[in-house]
């Protein structure tokens, strides 16, 4: 017609698509979910819309239809949701919106085969899995709250095309035309068995066209609402898959009802393993607010931004269904319901960190998440410091704050910390020789984040935590354990000299009691940064 658009894939999308359609050929299943979750995802959305933006209300019977049809060779997925106007269907199926391709086929190589179709919710490509048992699709939409529908059209071959259409209801439309060697999919016992595998937890209820009769394709029950004696710990696996875009178990399953002053029930995971798409790129907790089992929103902050790897829902019965975007804003609710949800995750890793191996998987993937909130949340600070975990001079594997200051030598006024890139550097550097020749222990930090944080926690247990590259050293109360070689030589001649030729470059030149084998080391002054924070100055280039 003369009307039809075409337009050329964002650059990127073409590759992505060869990506998903042979990476994830064996798990080909996987695409109804994506599709599903969409239409479910635009159903919530149409629905917090309806409060928020003047949209037109959701139909009191919206669900979400699956349309097999064996003789026109299409499966229709149908939805009552926030549709799509043209800009839209252009920039959210032409273009890839959040992670660059490379990121997501580098991930896809290092993932194992069985983790690799999370990735595609993980990396919000899935759309694109149509195409892995389509060789045509089509999207027809109405944005609600507009007259106007538009086709998007793709053979997923570079090119789509868009083309403008009639829609009598908001909502949109994805016409699957199969593959030859994609018919089990549009057989209604196949398709009923995917979705219950992967869809019974979404509320939105999903009927499927069978015989021509709707069944009921999802149970649609909130799993976090049945007592917790009923559901298995597959249950719980399954649903922390679906909310997490996940494929590992998680480390710890919270679920618990608050009664009382505040009503809510929780249901949160720590993941048993950091996620491809790194946590340090989303800043913001994703744990789901529903109120009376109804989605309401992912962006409402209910976790700090240091929790933000615990994935979840919390449901409320203290907020109203018609709860607006400026009320979440300014609600006193969800402020108490953040602290006691805060309370409770601590308490959890509190109690698990008993169990140090188990613990210390929990640790090393996310550690450094829980390091943020030492510099950025006061008020947690000394329950933080309570589960941080370190390597030590002293001791292989982790230990705590706690456990340095049980081995502290009789005398010893400060925790010693050393910090730079990599902890095997940090055992073999000059800087912590005159420590463990007198049996002085030094705990070895390499994250990102230890460069900033014992600025704020700057002391445990009412000792200090001192940098050991900072300001000048006295180690004169401990002897040396390890046999000296020679007699300290006399340098009251070699001082001078060293401070006249580096006269420009430092401060002061002294004789150090903390080295043994080596020769020289840096220092900073007592008052500044340390040296790892002078690296890190460097490195941004101030
Ligand atoms: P993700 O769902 O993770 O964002 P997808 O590739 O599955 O990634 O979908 C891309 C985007 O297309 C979605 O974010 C949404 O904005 C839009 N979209 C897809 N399907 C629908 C639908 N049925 N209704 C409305 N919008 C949709
Ligand atoms: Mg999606």
């Amino acid at each position: 017609s003369e009307t039809l658009e075409r337009h050329a894939f964002g650059a990127e999308v073409g590759r992505l698509l060869d990506l998903v359609v042979h990476a994830l050929y064996s798990e080909r299943e996987i695409f109804l979910r994506e599709l599903v979750a969409n239409a479910a995802d635009a159903v919530d959305r149409r629905r917090f819309a309806a409060l928020t933006e003047a949209a037109p209300a959701l139909p009191p019977d919206a669900k979400v239809r699956i349309l097999p049809d064996k003789a026109a060779r299409t499966l229709t997925l149908s939805d009552p949701g926030i549709g799509m106007a043209k800009d839209e269907l252009a920039q959210n199926l032409g273009t890839i919106a959040r992670s660059g391709t490379r990121a997501f086929s580098q991930s896809l190589a290092d993932a194992k085969p069985d983790e690799r179709p999370s990735l595609i919710g993980q990396f919000g490509v899935g759309f694109y899995s149509a195409f892995m048992v389509a060789d045509r699709v089509e999207v027809t939409s109405r944005r609600a709250g507009t007259e106007e529908a538009w086709t998007w059209a793709s053979e997923g071959q570079g090119e789509y095309t868009l083309a403008p259409a009639a829609r009598a209801e908001p909502g949109t439309d994805v016409v699957l035309h199969m593959k030859a060697d994609a018919d089990e999919y549009l057989e209604p016992l196949r398709i009923e068995t995917i979705v219950r595998k992967w869809a019974d937890h979404i509320t939105v209820p999903i009927a499927l066209l069978r015989d021509g009769e709707e069944v009921s394709g999802n149970q649609g029950t909130a799993l976090w609402r049945r007592p917790k004696s009923e559901i298995t710990e597959d249950e719980y696996t399954a649903f922390y898959r679906h909310v997490g875009h996940a494929f590992d178990k998680p480390w710890a399953t919270l679920h618990w009802r608050a009664e009382g002053q505040l009503e809510f029930t929780a249901l949160l995971f720590v993941p048993g393993m950091k996620p491809f798409l790194a946590v340090e790129e989303e800043r913001e907790s994703k744990v789901r607010l529903h109120v009376r089992r109804m989605f309401i929103t992912d962006a409402a902050g209910l976790l700090p931004s240091w929790l933000r790897f615990v994935q979840g829902v919390v449901d409320t019965e203290d907020l109203p269904l018609n709860v607006s975007r400026e009320m979440l804003q300014a609600t006193p609710v969800l402020a108490r319901i953040r602290r006691a949800v805060t309370a409770k995750v601590l308490s959890e890793l509190k109690s698990r960190a008993k169990d140090a191996e188990s613990y210390a998987t929990f640790w090393q993937a996310f550690g450094p998440v829980l390091k943020e909130g030492l510099w950025e949340d006061a008020e947690h600070r000394q329950d933080i410091a309570g589960l941080l975990r370190f390597r030590s001079s002293a001791v292989e594997g982790l230990t705590s704050l706690a456990d340095y200051v049980s081995r502290m030598k009789p005398g010893q006024a400060a925790i010693y910390i050393l910090v730079g890139d990599d902890v095997e550097a940090l055992k073999a550097s000059a800087q912590i020789e005159g420590f463990r020749a007198r049996g002085l222990e030094v705990l070895l930090l390499s994250d990102h984040v230890d460069a900033f944080w014992p600025e704020r926690l700057d002391s445990h247990d009412g000792k200090p935590i001192r940098s050991i590259t900072q300001g000048a050293d006295d180690l004169s109360a401990f002897e040396p354990e390890t046999a000296q070689g020679d007699a300290p030589a006399d340098l009251t001649a070699l001082l001078p000299a060293l401070k006249e030729a580096l006269k420009d470059d430092v401060s002061d030149v002294r004789v150090s009691q903390r080295l043994v084998d080596s020769a020289v080391l840096l220092s900073a002054p007592a008052g500044g940064p340390d040296l790892q924070m002078q690296r890190l100055m460097r490195r941004a280039g101030r």
